[in-house]
């Protein structure tokens, strides 16, 4: 009991020192003589457990120290007892109804003050530790409130459906998103269960589901179709089974529109590869996807594609030049576009219009390049077909004036120098005449092909300009490498020793030329080289024919 602290009041000395003798050694005892000090104490730090009061005080009695310590909020509790001189009954029952626990009076019993006292002190004990119960009761209720406000909140803001339900999916609480994901109200589904609104091609898969979570406790991404009230939601549902072992979580999100943007993305993918041209690579040109569409133009499946680099589709004739531009341009991430001669499967030939450009990752780094291209195989047949002669299989004259105009510019551009040669077969009315015009023909596609024996240098190019009339644009040094040139063509021509009985020049077929040079230096207009080969020819022919004439300018 030492730890329990009783204040004496009491203004008589020998009344103070009898009752320090029956507490003193079992409590802690503050005295005071008068009401003043008694309270001052029973404010201060050494708030007392109980008081001892007396009531017959000068100055402050008994009576008025209970109102004060009433109501003063810090001493309202303390428990008091009156130990008075004063036996009527009418103080007695006053002492009461100030809040006194007890009233004894003097002279008291030793033992009964002793019994009294502790008590009262064992009984405020267990009122203090009760009402500091009620207190943490009642705070801990508050935090409880608050937790289940805020789960509230979050419950119903998620917006992933949220249900609980029993081992057999009967719905047992839902959240708001719940009911708008299902288009039931939360009272309506209350009374269905989770499998009742799966679609029935799902029923089996959505059983297998619950079946996993009562062995593994939980399951993933289970995707489903949900019957629902006027609609057809599709979701992903993630299912774990509650600490009680007696109800299943469930966490619904609504997929249906990535689920309908799945699908168009997949329809546009398959119209992609049916229809677009295209093929992905690494950065060194090895092939790692290609769309079915450039499957069927080229004759390779997708499996003779993939890991081959890309340059198997490569046409001889095309340029080295072409290629390295292209590299060039999209080495530097710039986007190329051309048109590309490349390989069938089968050898043959197809024309397309590519675009070539730099695919990124995520981290925007360079990860290979991808082409689309339009197949313009067609196109260039036609073009080829307009510009060739049918005969000999050179080029016409309407490329003819083509050509000589754009490679005139070149000279002029890069300074470089072109010839151009006339050739006409001599007496060649005579030939058919003789053999006949179809034998004429023969002779025409043989000089024809030896033509294009000597244009196959890149840049050189090879024309029937009309009847039996040729020409030749090609790049020599000089003046007098184009001539031996020409010399040498006319001698290849000869040397065919296509028999010509009626030829005035030789027995053989033999050809008139006429050839101009042409560098940067002199100003030749495409009509004047024209003129001037046409007027050398004219005097091959007048000098008796099988010859050559060159221009020899002035200085
Ligand atoms: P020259 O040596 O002066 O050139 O005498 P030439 O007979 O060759 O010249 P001319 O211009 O008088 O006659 C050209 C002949 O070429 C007339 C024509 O029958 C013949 N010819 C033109 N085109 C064709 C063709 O496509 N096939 C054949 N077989 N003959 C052709
Ligand atoms: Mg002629
Ligand atoms: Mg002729």
């Amino acid at each position: 009991m030492k730890n329990f602290k009783i204040l004496l009041v009491d203004d008589e000395p020998s009344n103070i020192s009898i009752l320090m003798g029956i507490f003193g050694s079992d409590y802690e005892m503050y005295v005071a003589t008068d009401g003043k000090s008694a309270l001052e104490i029973a404010t201060s730090q050494n708030r007392p457990d109980l008081i001892l009061l007396d009531i017959s005080m000068p100055e402050m009695d008994g009576f008025e120290v209970a109102y004060h310590l009433k109501h003063t909020k810090y001493t309202s509790t303390i428990p008091f007892i009156f130990l008075t001189a004063k036996d009527d009954e009418e103080s007695m029952i006053r002492g009461f109804n100030e809040g006194a626990v007890d009233y004894l009076t003097k002279p008291f019993r030793k033992e009964e003050l002793l019994v009294r006292v502790k008590n009262h002190l064992l009984k405020q004990k267990l009122q203090n530790s009760l009402s500091e119960a009620m207190n943490n009761l009642q705070e801990k209720m508050k935090e409880l409130d608050q937790a289940e406000q805020e789960f509230e909140t979050i419950f119903n803001q998620s917006q992933n459906g949220i249900a609980l339900t029993d081992l057999e999916t009967n719905f047992l609480l839902v959240n708001n998103s719940y009911s708008r994901i299902t288009g039931f109200t939360k009272e309506e589904l209350l009374t269905r269960s989770c499998v009742e609104l799966t679609d029935i091609d799902d029923v089996e898969k959505s059983q297998e589901a619950i079946r996993t979570v009562m062995s593994n406790g939980y399951v993933e991404n289970l995707e489903k179709k949900c019957i629902a009230n006027n609609k057809s939601p599709n979701v992903n549902i993630s299912i774990s089974m509650m600490p009680d072992k007696q109800r299943l979580l469930l966490n619904t999100s609504d997929v249906t529109k990535l689920k309908i943007a799945e699908k168009k993305i997949a329809q546009y993918a398959h119209i992609m590869d049916k229809n677009i041209i295209s093929s992905s690579t690494d950065l060194d040109g090895n092939i790692i996807e290609v769309s079915e569409a450039f499957c069927k133009l080229t004759g390779y499946s997708r499996e003779e594609f993939l890991g081959e680099n890309h340059n198997m589709l490569k046409d001889i004739d095309t340029p080295e030049s072409t290629y390295k531009q292209m590299w060039d341009t999209i080495t530097q991430d710039i986007t190329w576009s051309g048109e590309v001669k490349n390989l069938k499967k089968d050898g043959s030939l197809y024309w397309v219009n590519a675009t070539i450009f730099p695919i990124f990752n995520d981290d925007n780094i360079k990860t290979g390049y991808m082409a689309i291209r339009q197949d313009i195989t067609d196109k260039k047949r036609i073009e080829e077909l307009s510009i060739t002669d049918a005969l000999t299989k050179l080029y016409n004259r309407r490329y003819f004036n083509e050509v000589l105009e754009k490679e005139l510019r070149r000279v002029q551009r890069d300074a470089t120098s072109i010839t151009f040669l006339m050739l006409d077969v001599d007496h060649f009315k005579l030939y058919n005449d003789t053999y006949g015009h179809q034998e004429g023909d023969i002779v025409l596609a043989k000089i024809g092909t030896v033509l294009s024996e000597f244009a196959n240098r890149a840049g050189d190019y090879a024309f029937r300009l009309g009847g039996e009339e040729f020409g030749l644009l090609y790049h020599s040094e000089d003046l007098q490498k184009a001539e031996e040139y020409a010399l040498h063509l006319a001698d290849t021509i000869t040397n065919l020793q296509i028999p010509h009985a009626n030829n005035s020049a030789s027995s053989f077929v033999t050809v008139s030329i006429g050839v101009v040079f042409k560098d940067s230096q002199n100003s030749l207009t495409s009509n004047e080289m024209y003129k001037i080969a046409d007027d050398c020819l004219y005097l091959a022919k007048e000098n008796g024919r099988n010859q050559i004439q060159i221009y020899k300018y002035d200085n």
